[in-house]
C-alpha cells in the first residue's frame, strides 16, 4: 500500500499540517512504507493529492530535510535518507512518557539515525570491518603510560587542574611545528586542541553556518560530518568525486547555484572511497573557492597514514592558510581514546571556535593532552608510524589478495595508499543493505555505502576496514562475503530483486 493511501489531515487539530504530514512520512520509514533512498513524491503533486497548499508540502519536507530524515537534491526530488530502526530503540531507551518535548536534532527517526549511524559492533564472535579503527594491539600503551607517570611525577597538580580553552600550550606549538614542516604557515596561536577532530568539525560548522545553510560535501563523504551537518540543520549539497577527486566542473555549478559558505574536502585518502586528490585539483578547488568568497573546511585526519605514493601538500599549505580551517587528529595514527584532535584556522575563525570550545567543554583534559606532548617529544610518534605503516600495507595486501580471490567478477574495490579501509562497488543487481543484513546474520559487519551519501545513495558500495582486524581474520570475513554476493548474484539473475533492508543497524 502506498504510504500516504490511508494519510487522513486534520486541520482542526494543534498540530500544524506541515507536522501531521511529516509525522506520517517518518511514521511510514519506521513501518517500512518508505525505505531509505526512495523518493518522495513532488511537493506539487502531494499538496494535489492531500487538496492543500504546495507551501505546506514544502515546510513538511524541510522539516524533515532540518531532522535528517531525507534529503532534497535540485532537479532531482526528496529522498528517504537514513534508515530508520523499527520500533527504534532510541524511543524505548529515552522513554515515550517525556512530557516536554525534544529539540529536532534529535526528534524521533532524527535519534534513531543519529544512534544508529554510531552504533558499533561489539561482538567478539564476529568479523568487524566496519569503523574505521587503528589495530588495538599495535598501541604503543606501555610508552604512553610511562609518559603519563613522567607528566603526573612532575606537574602534577597543573595538569589535573583546569586549563587553557585552546590547548596545552607546548602541544599547540609542537603541532604547529609539525604542520610548518610540512609547508602550512601557522603558529601555536592558531591552533585549537579539540576533543578528536569530530569536535572540530562540530565547533567550524557552528562557527560558519545557520540553519538551513547550503554547505557544499563530498558525495559520498565521512559520515561523522553529515551527522554533525545534519544536527545543525545545514543544507547539504553533495558534489561528485572522480579519479583526481571533487569534480570542479560540478563544484563550479553548486558554488554559483547555492552560494555555500564552506566546501568540506578530504583531499588525503578520502573517507569513504580512499581517493587523493591530485595537485591540480587541490589548485582548482581553491581558485574555486576563491572565486567565490567560500571557506574551505579540509579533514586531513590521515596524513600520516600514507604508506605509498607520493605525499601532497594540505590545502591548508597549498593557500597560506588564509582562506582554510584546517582538522586533524591524533585518533587514526596513534590513540583514539586520547580524544585529541585540532584545528588550524586564521584568526578570526580561530577566535570564533575558542568561544564555542569554551560554551562545549572549557578546555580538553590536559593530562592527557600533557602525556601526549611528552610521548610526541620524545619520538614516540615517529616510532610507532614505522610500526603501524608496513602493517597496515601488510593488511590491505592481505584484504586485496582475498578480494582478488574471493569476490566474483562485476565486483571492483579501491587499491589504498594509506589509512585502514577500501571501498567496494558492488555490481549491479547486488544491493549493499540486503547484503548487510545477510553478512550481519553470518557475524560479519562493515559499514554500509548508504551511511556516507548525503542523498540517500550508496547502497552498490560498501567501505571494509582491514587496519583493525587480524589477517586470518580477514580472510574469513572476505570469503563469507564473496559467497554472499555470489548467492545475491546469482538471485539476480534468476529472480526478483533485493529486499528492502529493515532496520539496519551501525557504523
Ligand atoms: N574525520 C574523518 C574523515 C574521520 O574518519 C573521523 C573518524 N572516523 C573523524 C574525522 C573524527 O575522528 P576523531 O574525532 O577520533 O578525531
Amino acid at each position: 500500500m502506498a504510504w500516504n493511501a490511508d494519510l487522513k489531515l486534520d486541520p482542526a487539530s494543534g498540530t500544524p499540517v506541515y507536522r501531521q504530514i511529516a509525522d506520517a512520512i517518518v511514521a511510514a520509514c519506521r513501518d517500512g512504507r518508505l525505505s531509505p533512498g526512495m523518493r518522495l513524491p513532488p511537493t506539487r503533486d502531494l499538496a494535489r493529492r492531500l487538496h492543500v497548499n504546495r507551501n505546506t508540502v514544502v515546510a513538511a519536507y524541510e522539516a524533515l530535510a532540518a531532522d535528517g530524515i531525507v534529503t532534497s537534491h535540485t532537479g532531482r526530488g526528496t529522498f528517504v535518507a537514513e534508515p530508520v530502526a523499527a520500533p527504534a530503540p532510541a524511543r524505548a531507551e529515552t522513554g515515550d512518557a517525556w512530557p516536554s518535548g525534544f529539540s529536532r536534532a534529535v526528534e524521533g527517526s532524527a535519534l534513531a539515525g543519529l544512534l544508529s549511524a554510531y552504533r558499533v559492533a561489539t561482538s567478539s564472535e564476529g568479523i568487524s570491518f566496519a569503523g574505521s579503527y587503528p589495530a588495538a594491539e599495535l598501541m604503543p600503551v606501555e610508552r604512553f603510560r610511562v609518559a603519563l607517570d613522567a607528566v603526573l611525577a612532575r606537574s602534577g597538580a597543573e595538569v589535573l587542574s583546569y586549563g587553557s580553552t585552546a590547548g596545552y600550550a607546548p602541544l599547540r606549538e609542537w603541532i604547529a611545528g609539525a604542520m610548518r614542516g610540512r609547508g602550512s604557515d601557522v603558529s601555536a596561536d592558531g591552533i585549537l586542541i579539540t576533543n578528536g577532530s569530530q569536535q572540530a568539525l562540530e565547533l567550524v560548522f557552528r562557527t560558519l553556518l545557520d540553519r538551513g545553510d547550503p554547505v557544499v560535501v563530498e558525495e559520498p563523504t565521512y559520515t561523522g560530518a553529515l551527522s554533525v551537518l545534519g544536527s545543525l540543520g545545514a543544507r547539504m549539497v553533495g558534489v561528485a568525486l572522480d579519479e583526481e577527486g571533487m569534480r570542479p566542473d560540478l563544484l563550479a555549478v553548486a558554488l554559483e547555484r547555492h552560494r555555500p559558505r564552506a566546501i568540506y574536502v578530504q583531499p588525503t585518502i578520502h573517507n569513504p572511497t580512499t581517493r587523493v586528490m591530485s595537485r591540480r585539483r587541490r589548485l582548482d578547488i581553491l581558485a574555486l573557492a576563491e572565486r567565490h568568497g567560500c571557506a574551505v573546511v579540509e579533514d586531513d585526519w590521515a596524513c600520516d597514514l600514507r604508506f605509498e605514493g607520493e605525499e601532497l601538500p594540505a590545502l591548508h599549505a597549498l593557500d597560506g592558510g588564509r582562506r582554510v580551517i584546517y582538522l586533524s587528529t591524533f585518533s587514526k595514527k596513534l590513540l583514539p581514546g586520547l580524544r585529541v584532535g585540532w584545528a588550524a584556522a586564521p584568526r578570526p575563525v580561530l577566535e570564533r571556535l575558542v568561544a564555542l570550545k569554551q560554551v562545549a567543554d572549557h578546555g580538553s583534559s590536559p593530562l592527557l593532552q600533557a602525556a601526549l606532548q611528552e610521548f610526541l617529544r620524545d619520538g614516540g610518534l615517529e616510532e610507532h608510524l614505522a610500526r603501524v605503516r608496513p602493517a597496515y600495507r601488510e593488511r590491505r595486501d592481505i584484504m586485496l589478495a582475498a578480494l582478488g580471490a574471493r569476490f566474483p567478477g562485476g565486483v571492483s574495490w579501491t587499491r589504498p595508499q594509506g589509512g585502514l579501509f577500501l571501498w567496494v562497488t558492488l555490481p549491479e543487481g547486488v544491493d549493499g543493505n540486503d547484503l548487510f543484513v545477510a553478512a550481519r546474520d553470518r557475524n560479519v559487519l562493515f559499514s554500509r555505502g548508504g551511511l556516507f551519501h548525503s542523498d540517500g545513495s550508496g547502497q552498490g558500495s560498501l567501505r571494509l576496514t582491514y587496519a583493525s582486524v587480524a589477517p586470518a581474520r580477514i580472510e574469513a570475513g572476505v570469503a563469507v562475503l564473496g559467497s554472499l554476493i555470489r548467492e545475491r548474484l546469482a538471485g539476480a539473475a534468476a529472480g526478483p530483486g533485493p529486499r528492502a533492508a529493515d532496520g539496519l543497524p551501525i557504523l
